[in-house]
């Protein structure tokens, strides 16, 4: 199976990646992770992308669209493949479908979670990452068990630079303007489920696991 995760910054996109990528047995794949990862390593693309990332823009379609090209055409991604976080623009959303065309891949869905606007502050300020395995937590809605560890690795949980109010405050307006154009684009193409993700995380896990008829 072969989907895309869409939603705004906040959403639950990355939490129920991690589930639904294990449950389906397919590869998850986040652009915002690969670009941390590069960043970490301090190659050339991360020293690119970081000073439109501390800022809450969008790294050039032209870098995202390399990128992601790049991953899909490794072998892992032959079991299927979700995307999270990739396309942003429509630009992207058409290059997707161009190079999953070229590869002979036929996408199977487009997730789609919805928030109101209001939550997603909150949602990202008390958000914590494992430094380890990019597992995402929240101070309040989704605590880990020892406090600053990952549940699943033990690695420490920090704080990502971009979830302080003012950048998250610009990257829901670049969602908005941006991003959102996207779910008339695949509704238009019949591949959207749309999901309420003002609920629990197991119960969006399972809106979305009967969206797809599992
Ligand atoms: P995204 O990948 O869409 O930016 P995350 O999956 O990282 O979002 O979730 C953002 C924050 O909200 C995290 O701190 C996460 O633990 C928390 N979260 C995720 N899903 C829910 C939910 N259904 N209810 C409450 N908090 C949630
Ligand atoms: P995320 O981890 O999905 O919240 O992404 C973090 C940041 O990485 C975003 O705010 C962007 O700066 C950058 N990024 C990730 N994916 C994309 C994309 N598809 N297009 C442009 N920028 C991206």
């Amino acid at each position: 199976m072969n989907l895309l995760i869409m939603g705004p910054p906040g959403a639950g996109k990355g939490t129920q990646a991690e589930t639904l990528a294990q449950e389906l047995q397919i590869t998850n794949i986040s652009t915002g992770d690969m670009f941390r990862e590069a960043i970490r390593q301090g190659t050339e693309m991360g020293k690119k992308a970081k000073e439109y990332m501390e800022m809450g823009e969008l790294v050039p379609d032209s870098v995202v669209v390399g990128i992601t090209r790049e991953r899909l055409s490794q072998p892992d991604c032959a079991r299927g493949f979700l995307l999270d976080g990739f396309p942003r623009t429509v630009v992207q959303a058409e290059a997707l479908e161009d190079m999953l065309e070229t590869m002979g891949i036929v996408l199977d869905g487009v997730i789609n979670i919805a928030v109101p606007r209001e939550k997603l502050l909150e949602r990202l300020t008390g958000r914590r990452i494992c430094r380890n395995c990019g597992a995402s937590y929240h101070l309040r809605y989704n605590k880990p068990k020892v406090e600053n560890k990952c549940d699943a690795c033990g690695g420490e949980l920090y704080q990502r630079s971009d979830d302080n109010e003012v950048v998250v405050n610009n990257r829901l307006d670049i969602y908005e303007s941006k991003t959102e154009p996207l779910i008339d684009y695949y509704a238009s193409r019949s591949l959207l489920k749309n999901i309420n993700g003002d609920q629990d995380i197991e119960k969006v896990l399972a809106d979305i696991l009967a969206s797809l008829g599992k």
